[in-house]
């Protein structure tokens, strides 16, 4: 056992930074800078007619969620007028943390993930294991 926390380099970050900053966390873990991400608005339309427009960042088409909770009332908003769920399925709760293991390799997603899981057991006041 040594006693290298001293210099230990994760001291100082924000616990849980991964989830409660959301996509600026995100932005700022992964080093992408928010001037280059494509800021991409998608209106959606509840049943009671709320409109709400979310801004995805630099999403692909296939990407961009069919529905989204309405704002206001917390139906589900569609894409496309005329068409609304048949179900809420888990799809519509994908954490923050999801959707960026979508959009990076799965390479990269386990890192992410362990780098989280490592801030977690710190914040415990767990030792990694190794
Ligand atoms: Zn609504």
């Amino acid at each position: 056992m040594t006693m290298a926390n001293a210099s230990n380099p994760f001291r100082g970050i924000r616990i849980g930074s991964a989830s409660g900053a959301g996509l600026a966390g995100w932005q700022a873990e992964t080093g992408r800078s928010p001037a280059v991400v494509h800021k991409h608005p998608v209106t959606y339309r509840c049943p009671l007619g709320h409109e709400t427009t979310p801004v995805f960042a630099d999403l692909a088409e296939e990407e961009i969620p069919e529905y989204w909770d309405c704002p206001r009332c917390g139906r589900a908003g569609s894409r496309r007028p005329g068409t609304q769920p048949g179900a809420v399925g888990p799809e519509l709760y994908k954490s923050h943390l999801d959707y960026a293991k979508e959009r990076r390799s799965p390479a990269e997603a386990e890192q992410v993930l362990a780098w989280a899981l490592g801030q977690l057991r710190r914040s415990r006041g767990e030792e990694p294991a190794g």
